[in-house]
């Protein structure tokens, strides 16, 4: 509710562009590990303001718009039509509970719409009666001209806006408009939703958009968008500590390696003690529990498992999140055996487990001096850190 008037967000996600390539729509495509739509659905559903969201989807997205979506408290989504205007005309139709209200409709295209730009929008609508819409703009500031691969005529930039959404209206008025308009074959010449209601006579009023708020179109924009994502990351930092016992008759494993060694590590699974200290690294850093939470010692599955499999499961937990591995670093403490002749082997199987370059992989090793059981030769241990990012919101 704003100054009491009921608000539904309509989310248009029914276009085909798969310009930006990966094979589906651009909408459904993640995008820091989230799915667009996901992004901007949420922006609407964690505004106050907003009583309803529904997304218009298209008739053979409905698997995609579950996998992305599903779970988040939405209306019921509406399938679109063969264009932006048909799309919103059945999303009219099927939202009663804006009858009276006021309705933003808004691309599924454009994941970063800020609260601010909602609210300048709400603000402005609601402020004057006369109002029957209101868009954010922004101004052109290139320089515009015709032409192909040549120039062409000069355009006077000055008065010319560049209108993004939510395209914002009284519901009353949108519906009067899309009922005038509401032949198919009207609708194909409006390329969005104040276009209609400009036709039907309805004053719409500018405020102020916001250069974040961009559409994703191609590849490019998609790579702006990861670049942007990555900088709102924030930094966590987990820890890990392990210790096998040396046993007779068993194969050492350290860090992915084989060792050839007179004597192995007893353990539930091969008992790589580095891999483990480093599973549990990477499960602290994103406040996942334990190793042994996410494979208990007591099922029968993981004995004798290469515990690349327990580190590839972490990975795969902070790319869930939408974060990023910046940084390992391990110790190995023991007095035997040597670790040096292995360093770099390890070095680069940590490094493909977990997808990074060398440079952001560190294997160091230590002795206790002889002391305690390390450095009796009883068995090894091994700490870890990892530095990872992840989206500060989740
Ligand atoms: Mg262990």
């Amino acid at each position: 509710m704003w100054n009491g008037h009921h608000i539904v967000a309509l989310v248009v996600a029914a276009g085909r562009g798969t310009r930006a390539g990966e094979g589906m729509p651009k909408q459904y495509r993640p995008l820091g590990g989230v799915p667009v739509l996901r992004r901007t659905v949420l922006a609407f559903l964690r505004h106050a303001a907003v009583d309803a969201v529904r997304v218009v989807i298209h008739a053979d997205d409905r698997a995609l718009y579950e996998t992305a979506v599903g779970d988040l408290p939405l209306a019921p989504p509406v399938i679109g039509g063969a264009s932006r205007c048909e799309s919103v005309a059945n999303g009219l139709a099927a939202s009663p509970e804006a009858v009276g209200g006021l309705i933003l409709i808004h691309d599924a295209a454009r994941p970063f719409v800020s609260s601010s730009v909602i609210d300048r929008c709400l603000q402005a609508l609601t402020a004057d009666a006369e109002v029957a819409g209101v868009v954010p703009a922004l101004a052109v500031a290139d320089s515009v001209r015709r032409g192909g691969a040549w120039l062409g005529e000069d355009v006077d930039r000055a008065g010319l806006l560049r209108i993004q959404t939510p395209q914002c209206f009284r519901h009353d008025a949108l519906a009067k408009a899309f009922a005038q308009f509401a032949s198919v074959d009207a609708h194909h010449d409006f390329t969005d939703d104040a276009s209609v209601a400009l036709a039907a006579g309805y004053r719409v009023m500018t405020v102020a958009g916001d250069e974040m708020n961009f559409k994703l179109t191609d590849a490019a924009d998609f790579d702006r968008a990861e670049a942007m994502l990555a900088e709102r990351l924030v930094s966590r930092t987990g820890l890990g500590f392990d210790v096998h016992a040396f046993a007779e008759g068993e194969a050492l494993w350290l860090a992915g390696v084989q060792i050839p060694h007179a004597r192995g590590l007893r353990g539930h699974s091969d008992a790589d003690v580095a891999l483990h200290a480093l599973t549990d690294a990477l499960l602290g850093a994103i406040g996942e529990g334990d190793i042994g939470s996410h494979f208990p010692p007591s099922d029968p599955e993981w004995r004798g498992a290469a515990s690349s499999l327990f580190v590839e499961h972490a990975r795969s937990l902070v790319e869930a999140r939408g974060g990023r591995i910046d940084h390992v670093d391990l110790s190995i403490i023991c007095e035997q055996p040597k670790i040096g002749p292995h360093r770099d082997a390890m070095r680069q199987s940590v490094a493909a487990l977990l997808r990074l370059p060398l440079s952001r992989v560190s294997i160091k090793a230590t002795t206790t001096e002889q002391l305690g059981f390390t450095g009796r030769g009883e068995g090894i241990a091994a700490q870890a850190v990892a530095t990872v990012r992840i989206p500060e919101e989740q």
